[in-house]
């Protein structure tokens, strides 16, 4: 049983690597981001609360967030253990992240804090591409497709997410320097951060993150 957290700015690589993670582990990789897209598309009432909040590159509120979160990791796939991806992004919700695990009797074994500077987040996100079909995560020039918009996995056609346009591209960045790099002090207090060298390969981040979970694995 382990619960791991990816921690790191926009276009860090969070989604990437949690995909990697989820596949060898294997866990379920529970984002955020993904969760309150879907509620989007399929126009929920929550979905319509976050809309706002994420066209600006501002933090959904933390109560909308926490119960979407904690309604998500209550379903039995994920009674072993979660990659969790995007959250938590407040103190707040890592302090409810810590009360909803203590509850059914786990905690949170790792957060992996992936290190990329504010130029390179930038460069990421401009060229990020996302499959409309099963969310595989691609870059224009970094790891494109085979054939242009066609995603190489299922054949779902790629499209630009609203909020990857620089005004809420740096939205967000400040957002995270303000609001969620403080949880680097919260999860180093607690001994389970470790540091990631984000501005690697693919391949070798996901090596890196390899090595800091394989001895949480018993
Ligand atoms: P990125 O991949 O660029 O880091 P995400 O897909 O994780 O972005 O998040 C997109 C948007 O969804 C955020 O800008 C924010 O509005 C909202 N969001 C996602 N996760 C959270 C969270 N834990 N708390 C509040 N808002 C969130
Ligand atoms: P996050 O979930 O943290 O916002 P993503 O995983 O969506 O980040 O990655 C953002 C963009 O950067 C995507 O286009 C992705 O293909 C690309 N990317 C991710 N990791 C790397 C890497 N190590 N080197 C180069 N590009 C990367
Ligand atoms: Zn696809």
């Amino acid at each position: 049983m382990v619960d791991i957290i990816l921690l790191g700015g926009p276009g860090a690589g969070k989604g990437t690597q949690g995909e990697l993670m989820a596949e060898w582990l294997p866990l379920p990789r529970v984002s955020s981001g993904d969760l309150f897209r879907a509620n989007l598309s399929q126009e929920t009432e929550l979905g319509k609360q976050a809309k706002v909040y994420m066209d600006r590159g501002e933090l959904v509120p933390d109560e909308i967030t926490i119960g979407m979160v904690a309604d998500r990791i209550s379903e039995p796939d994920c009674a072993n253990g979660v990659v969790f991806d995007g959250f938590p992004r407040t103190v707040a919700q890592a302090e409810a992240l810590d009360d909803l695990l203590a509850d059914m009797g786990r905690q949170v074994n790792a957060v992996l804090n992936i290190e990329v500077s504010e130029d390179v987040l930038l460069e990421r996100l401009a060229g990020r591409w996302t499959c409309s079909q099963c969310g595989e995560i691609y870059h224009r020039l970094f790891s494109p497709e085979k054939v242009e918009g066609v995603c190489d996995k299922c054949g779902g056609a790629l499209y630009q997410r609203e909020d990857d346009n620089r005004e809420t591209q740096l939205r967000r960045i400040r957002v995270y320097q303000e609001q969620t790099s403080p949880l680097q002090d919260y999860y180093q207090e607690k001994g389970v951060l470790v540091d990631i060298d984000g501005e690697q390969s693919p391949e070798a981040v996901a090596a890196e993150i390899r090595e800091a979970v394989q001895p949480l694995l018993v």
